[in-house]
């Protein structure tokens, strides 16, 4: 395969996944990227998905639209540090958001599902961004089949990689939309289901299924959230729910304090929910899920329980496919991707000497859910990992131009990521909620704190203002 791209061409610095990852890894190499390269972020959703509101949106109606954000202010349109007057395009034109899936990696391009330049849209608000693919990525694009236009614009070449394509959801949340409509619709059907049922049972106690069982109780079974339900004038209310939480291991969240465990507890027993700790459901499989039908499934020690709504709230798998089938060598046993202090993806099992091998291992990073950090998987510690795999990406990038101009110059000095206590916060209800966090960015010691008040909508206003988008638009 050879790459056709002109000398002159802006390289491309591909960000994999745009979600709390990768959109802030795009975010700070568009304000740091000197004008020689772009970005190029791509995520097969046309909305960036808050999903720690996605449990509390889908039981409590009417607030879904507000956890899909426009990537619209993703890449800021301008910036003090690269605005250059001798600059050929604006910062927002040179760098772009593509909604694509991707579909294969190699050496030299990454593959998607659809073509850069099709101008028949899908997925939703994104007509600019394809015109200026149109002009811009032309001469970036690899020419595998030069009588094939339409395949051919379907690839990328890249330089740099960062690899944030995340872990998929528990059963429970995942949905397969790829646009705001579909994702609204998605979690507004669960909240229908949980409506309709009287017997709710919930699969696994991590912080999901906690925080699942305690809004559907507190929102259906206590009378003070009656607002909550949104009920049409002459709606008969719906039913209260009985509901039982199983969790597999003696304690909930046991890398935290007693305290938290203590506190989850007292609150599932304020709101009336059934918990079951160290025992296992020998569940059916998941095509057999019907909500709405009256079922049974026994425990481990053989008690049965009754439900109508089952909420599989366990399990967490890497998407790493891609990477798998371009260098397995980067998998941990679990399909996680291993990495380097540095953040680059940690390919030893590679050749020494030769170029490939030289490529792979300098110019490709993994961050996120997907990378095997050694921290817990949550969107702050993925937001920490963008920064570091940035400034090694910077470091690099400016060793590549003193190389180019025939300049002196020394190894890159690359920074490492230092790893953080695990925090957490899991809300208890509509209105309360345990945390137990750090006091301060880089202290290793944490404290447990009760929580209450805060809006049912859990802020949802400051992640957008957060991606550079208008909260009162919510519906955009
Ligand atoms: C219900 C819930 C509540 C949570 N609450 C918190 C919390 O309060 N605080 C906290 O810190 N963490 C929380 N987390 C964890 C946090 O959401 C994850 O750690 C975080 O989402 C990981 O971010 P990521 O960028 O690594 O990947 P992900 O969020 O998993 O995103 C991966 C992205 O890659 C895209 N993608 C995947 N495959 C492809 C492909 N082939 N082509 C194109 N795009 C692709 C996806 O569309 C997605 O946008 C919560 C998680 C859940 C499920």
């Amino acid at each position: 395969m050879v790459a056709l791209a002109a000398p002159a061409a802006t390289r491309n610095v591909v960000v994999l996944g745009a979600s709390y990852a990768g959109a802030r890894a795009a975010e700070l190499l568009s304000r740091t990227l000197p004008p020689t390269h772009r970005v190029v972020v791509i995520d097969r959703q046309s909305h960036f998905n808050h999903l720690y509101l996605h449990p509390r949106v889908s039981v409590v109606p009417g607030h879904s639209a507000k956890t899909f954000i426009p990537y619209t202010g993703v890449l800021p349109a301008s910036d003090a540090g690269t605005t250059n007057a001798s600059l050929p395009l604006s910062n927002k034109a040179r760098h772009v958001v593509i909604h694509a899936s991707v579909t294969a990696l190699n050496d030299d391009f990454i593959e998607l599902d659809r073509d850069l330049l099709e101008h028949e849209r899908d997925l939703e608000g994104e007509a600019e961004e394809i015109e200026t693919l149109t002009e811009e990525l032309e001469p970036a694009r690899l020419d595998a089949a030069p009588r094939d236009k339409k395949r051919s614009t379907r690839r990328l070449s890249w330089e740099y990689m960062i690899y944030a394509l995340g872990c998929q959801l528990p059963p429970c949340l995942t949905s397969g939309a790829r646009t705001k409509k579909d994702g609204v619709a998605f979690l507004e059907g669960r909240g229908a289901e949980i409506k309709r049922a009287t017997k709710v049972l919930i699969a696994g106690g991590g912080a999901l299924g906690i925080q699942f069982a305690s809004d559907i109780a507190d929102l259906y079974n206590n009378p003070d959230n009656v607002s909550h339900l949104n009920l049409a004038e002459g709606e008969a209310p719906p039913p209260k729910k009985d509901i039982t939480l199983v969790h597999s291991r003696d304690r909930f969240l046991p890398l935290y304090k007693q305290e938290m465990h203590d506190e989850i507890v007292r609150r599932l027993e304020v709101l009336g929910v059934k918990v079951i700790l160290g025992e296992r459901l020998q569940l059916p499989p998941q095509e057999e899920d019907k909500p709405g039908t009256l079922k049974t499934v026994k425990l481990r020690d053989g008690r049965e329980l009754e439900y109508d709504l089952l909420l599989r709230c366990t399990g967490q798998k890497p998407n790493s496919e891609l990477l798998k089938q371009w260098m397995p060598e980067a998998l941990d046993e679990w399909g996680f991707v291993k990495i380097r202090p540095t953040l680059q993806v940690d390919v030893a099992a590679l050749p020494n000497a030769d170029k490939r091998s030289e490529k792979l291992r300098r110019n490709v990073y993994s961050i996120g859910d997907v990378a095997a950090a050694g921290v817990i998987k949550a969107g702050h510690t993925g937001w920490n990992q963008a920064g570091v795999a940035v400034q090694n990406i910077m470091c690099s990038v400016e060793t590549d131009a003193l190389v180019a101009n025939n300049e002196p110059t020394t190894p890159p000095k690359l920074v490492e990521y230092e790893r953080s206590p695990p925090q957490i916060k899991v809300t208890l209800g509509l209105r309360h909620s345990a945390s137990e966090m750090c006091k301060e960015m880089g202290d290793q010691e944490t404290h447990f704190v009760k929580g209450e008040g805060g809006p049912v909508d859990g802020h949802y206003a400051m992640v957008w203002e957060r991606m550079g988008a208008d909260p009162s638009d919510f519906n955009a």
